[in-house]
């Protein structure tokens, strides 16, 4: 699987300009996602995948996640939604929408979490006997490629996941994804009202989404596509002060060097928080605190790089199609995730509150 990465990847690195310019993925590296395995590798083995979201796989997991945030952001984000999607309906759905899910994918269709609401919120109304959903959803990525999403939808009993089955035709808007970067995810809002919603389509019980360590825990997964990106552009970094003679210079070797500390220092952070998760020996209280501190420090070493490089290549590096250009675009709008103050601050909370010395919480 890691082999088959890289190699998607690499074709990932090389669509990426022309993906960019386009704001659309390539179709045919979105059939290489499926042809390479990686669309199928989060399922169990046992029904065609590899077992890539099981908790003994997250540092496989990780390095996947690292290898196609090289060669594409935006493809990443897609991934990334895609194996969440797989994960959460492997750990809270029954066998026969787990069955059904890997049907599809094995035949190519992509799947999405798309939780992002508008003012108004996504819900299930029942009437008559009737349930189904009225609102839509808001910076879903994917939009118009995902047909088989999980929505997060406001129900009497609380929030609840549904699995859905989309028509290729289903009404999307991507007018206002006119973003800095990550320009080629198709983010955009989708109308959901009229879909019907029984037990085939609800996922787990009210409550699941958020359960904790999962949802604050599985933050690493982002941070690891983000750390991707991160040493590409330090490779191009190193590329240009070779190419140019400029590699013995100390105040660029200063620059490589905090570079190098912060992919560094990111990568210690987010395996750290991948085997946490994995291993749940922490308690919940303590992973997702470990993962909150981890966004932290990814997106400050991120930041750090791109100042860095930016100011080590020079105006270059602002200069389309130069590859830092776009990434350092990607990178710093896919580093806007939720609530990073809260994050933060209920991380630094959870330790006040805890009778662990630091060393050991
Ligand atoms: C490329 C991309 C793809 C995406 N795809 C998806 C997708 O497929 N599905 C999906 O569900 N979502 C998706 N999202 C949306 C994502 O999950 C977040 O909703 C979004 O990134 C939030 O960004 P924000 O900066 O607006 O966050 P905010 O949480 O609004 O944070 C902005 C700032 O406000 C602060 N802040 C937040 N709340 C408060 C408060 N109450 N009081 C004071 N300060 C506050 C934060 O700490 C931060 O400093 C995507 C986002 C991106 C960038």
């Amino acid at each position: 699987m890691l082999e088959r990465a890289r190699q998607f990847a690499a074709a990932a690195f090389e669509a990426a300009c022309a993906a960019d310019a386009a704001a659309a993925i390539d179709q045919v590296l979105l059939k290489d996602l499926r042809h390479s395995g990686l669309a199928m590798s989060a399922f169990p083995e046992a029904i065609g995948g590899c077992g890539l979201s099981e908790a003994n796989r997250q540092s496989e997991l990780c390095a996947v996640l690292r290898m196609i945030g090289a060669g594409d952001l935006s493809i990443a984000r897609l991934f990334e939604g895609h194996v969440n999607a797989i994960s959460l309906v492997c750990r809270y759905g029954t066998d026969s929408q787990i069955g059904s899910l890997a049907a599809d994918v094995a035949k190519g269709a992509l799947s999405a979490v798309w939780g992002a609401d508008d003012a108004a919120g996504l819900r299930i109304v029942t009437l008559g006997g009737r349930a189904e959903l009225r609102g839509r959803k808001v910076l879903a990525s994917g939009a118009g490629l995902v047909t088989r999403p999980i929505v997060t939808a406001a129900s009497p009993d609380g929030q609840l996941m549904c699995l859905l089955r989309l028509s290729p035709g289903q009404a999307v808007d991507l007018s206002g994804w006119n973003a800095q970067g990550m320009r080629s995810t198709a983010t955009g809002a989708v109308e959901l009202t009229g879909i019907l919603i029984g037990r085939d389509e609800i996922v787990g019980s009210a409550g699941d989404f958020m359960r904790q360590p999962y949802f604050s825990g599985g933050a690493w997964r982002f941070c690891a596509a983000q750390l991707g990106a991160m040493e590409r552009l330090v490779e191009l970094f190193r590329d240009h002060l070779v190419s140019r003679g400029r590699g013995d210079d100390p105040y660029q070797l200063q620059r490589a060097a905090h570079c190098l500390a912060a992919v560094a220092t990111a990568r210690f952070w987010i395996e750290e928080a991948a085997r946490r998760l994995g291993s749940e020996e922490a308690g919940a209280t303590s992973i997702v605190a470990f993962a909150n501190l981890t966004r932290m420090v990814t997106e400050r070493s991120a930041l750090d790089v791109m100042e860095a490089v930016q100011r080590g290549v020079g105006l270059a590096s602002f200069i389309r199609p130069h590859p830092i250009e776009r990434i350092c675009r990607d990178l710093a709008t896919y580093l806007r995730q939720p609530v990073p103050d809260l994050a933060m601050s209920d991380a630094a909370r959870a330790w006040m509150n805890s009778p662990n010395a630091v060393g050991e919480f």
